[in-house]
């Protein structure tokens, strides 16, 4: 179990584990600790009524050892409501101890004390446990005077450090913020707030020193127009960072997630096709390469295919002819249709219509990515970019000269195999995020929940 001790060196925590008595300064020789204050009843005294205050010192005992209180702090009182179901335990400092300096960790004297506040604790029997403390202040000859770091909680925290490792870990398993509301009987903002602190102390914690190649993209948020940009660690597989918006400004403002010295050191960026964030790559990291995103070139391809199907299903049901009803997705999977769709999509191929002719200029171009190198790769190219341009399908026509334009970044891809597939990958979980918050408010709540479950950070705090 771990325990409570007073800090001693540096307000850095100077405790060592303790085999017997979990994470707490061991006791000094002579020192009683609160275990020694356990009245031990014998069968004889037990015949004996307990007095009041007998009583009261042993529940306040009992609770001292639960909690690991320990010296300078103790229990001063175990207010039991048991109509709310809750227990508020009230500590107090020593008074003849010395207070720590939360900044130098020098032993000073007392000045006062704090208002009174209050830590959510673990539960303890189902009973809601609250700690509450009045926090001494200390006058340091180098800091003036200052408010004691108490043992439980972080500076500002409203919950002990042992509940909040609970309820990160409850918030990282359960399905949605409700059911951690529930299982852990807290508001929603609360719920906000636990991922907020978690976020900040994760990112503090974070290195970026092994990132060398990152994937940039954009996402929806909430209803509207509107989108965010997400930078993400390709080969670590986490989010680095989210920012509104996807312009520029945004997407120079996201490559601040990584340290100056580390953005020199990125190799490659992968990226969809958009000015933006081939702009901010070129200013943040010169030296990085950019690649063009396999998967937003087929985004490119399927659009134009669909927009040639579109034209030509107008152009035939003029005609009374309903051959491309029902087809949009079939053109969109192309090979991969099975079954009998296969043969009625075998016959549409076969009839020479402009749609497949079409799609066979985006299946053509999956060859691209198999090519063995860049001189493969450009010679690959300039046959189906003749192609294309003779096609005359006039979306067709127009999504190659964009490849072209682009040919410098598509041909990195043979240099720097990279995708954005993984974050791809996240979309998934950011969707089912965005889901669970009914659309978020405000763009920071959003930013936080996805870099608490993508952002592979470390959330908890450190419990002494
Ligand atoms: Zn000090």
């Amino acid at each position: 179990m771990p325990s409570w001790g007073l800090r001693t060196e540096g307000g850095a925590s100077a405790v060592r584990p303790c085999p017997r008595r979990g994470f707490g300064p061991p006791l000094v020789s002579g020192q009683r600790g609160l275990d020694a204050a356990v009245p031990v009843r014998t069968l004889e005294s037990m015949k004996k009524p307990i007095s009041t205050e007998a009583a009261e010192a042993a529940v306040a005992a009992h609770y001292g050892l639960l909690l690991g209180i320990q010296s300078p702090w103790q229990v001063k009182a175990v207010d039991l409501k048991l109509e709310a179901k809750r227990v508020e335990v009230a500590l107090e400092h020593d008074a003849q101890a010395a207070v720590g300096c939360p900044q130098c960790g020098r032993a000073c004297a007392r000045y006062d004390h704090a208002p009174e506040r209050q830590w959510r604790h673990l539960d303890v029997m189902q009973f809601l446990t609250v700690i509450r403390a009045r926090v001494p202040r200390c006058q340091c000859p180098e800091h003036g005077v200052v408010t004691a770091q108490v043992p439980w909680a972080e500076p500002h925290g409203r919950f002990t450090l042992m509940f909040e490792a609970f309820a990160v870990t409850v918030i990282e398993a359960a399905r949605s913020f409700v059911q951690a509301m529930e299982i852990l009987r807290v508001d929603w903002h609360t719920i906000q707030e636990i991922v907020r602190r978690a976020v900040e102390r994760g990112l503090l914690r974070r290195s970026t020193e092994q990132v060398v190649h990152v994937g940039m993209d954009e996402k929806s948020f909430g209803r509207g127009q509107d989108y965010v940009s997400v930078m993400t660690d390709l080969t670590g597989q986490r989010v680095l960072d989210v920012v509104k918006d996807r312009d520029t400004a945004a997407a120079l403002q996201l490559w601040e997630a990584l340290p100056e010295p580390q953005r020199r050191r990125v190799e490659a960026v992968a990226i969809d096709m958009s000015a933006e964030f081939a702009a901010a790559a070129r200013t943040a990291a010169p030296q990085a390469a950019i690649v063009y995103d396999r998967f937003h070139v087929s985004k490119h391809l399927n659009e134009a295919v669909d927009k040639v199907r579109r034209e030509e299903h107008r152009q035939l049901l003029e005609k009374h002819d309903e051959s491309l009803t029902g087809t949009k997705y079939l053109w969109l999977q192309g090979e991969a249709v099975t079954g009998e769709r296969a043969l009625s999509f075998g016959e549409l191929c076969a009839r020479n219509l402009k749609t497949a002719r079409a799609w066979c200029h985006k299946e053509t171009f999956v060859e691209f990515w198999a090519q063995p190198d860049v001189a493969g790769a450009r010679d690959f190219f300039r046959h189906w970019f003749g192609a294309a341009r003779r096609s005359k399908l006039e979306p067709i026509k127009k999504v190659a000269l964009t490849l072209k334009d682009h040919l410098l970044g598509l041909l990195n891809y043979f240099v720097h195999p990279i995708t954005n597939a993984i974050s791809e990958g996240f979309n998934s979980k950011i969707q089912a995020i965005k889901a669970d918050a009914r659309g978020f408010r405000r763009f920071e709540n959003y930013r936080y929940r996805i870099l608490f479950h993508c952002g592979k950070l470390d959330l908890l705090p450190a419990i002494q």
